[in-house]
């Protein structure tokens, strides 16, 4: 049997049963969190709702309910909106010199949207990058990783 044969759940039980503990790797976690997908299996869902996390992923059962994203979603969407929304503001001021409830009304429109579409991304990115660092209770064994405490 090849890789090819084999669904992403069973994939994702031989990375289980493989998994010594070690470190994941970031980067295709962050990608898969950024597109609301399990970083374990790549292709269940990770979200129940727009912002809530599965406790469980619905194709390998993966579990996800350890992630503790917070505020952290909330501040990198606020960060990243602020920052675009500044130039646009000052170029759209300086080089346009549209009516002040014009320029109020897309600069709103394009805040709410673009925050809406970043929020659960970054929310993902976040439980991705948790499970791969193995933060929280992402870690194999948190009985053994107690008793050396
Ligand atoms: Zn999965």
């Amino acid at each position: 049997m090849n890789e090819n044969d084999m669904d992403a759940s069973t994939m994702a039980q031989m990375a289980r049963a493989a998994d010594t503990g070690a470190e994941r790797p970031v980067k295709p976690a962050l990608w898969l969190g950024w597109r609301k997908r399990c970083p374990q299996c790549g292709t269940g869902h990770m979200m129940q709702s727009y912002l809530k996390v599965r406790d469980h992923c619905p194709v390998c059962n993966e579990e996800l309910s350890h992630h503790r994203a917070d505020d952290g979603p909330a501040y990198l969407t606020i960060l990243v909106v602020g920052h675009l929304m500044v130039p646009f503001f000052h170029f759209g001021f300086t080089i346009f010199r549209p009516e002040p409830m014009v320029l109020f009304s897309v600069l709103a429109i394009l805040s709410v949207a673009l925050g809406l579409y970043l929020l659960p991304r970054f929310k993902g990115l976040m439980v991705g990058v948790q499970w791969a660092k193995r933060m929280h209770g992402f870690a194999p064994d948190r009985e053994l990783a107690r008793q050396d405490m």
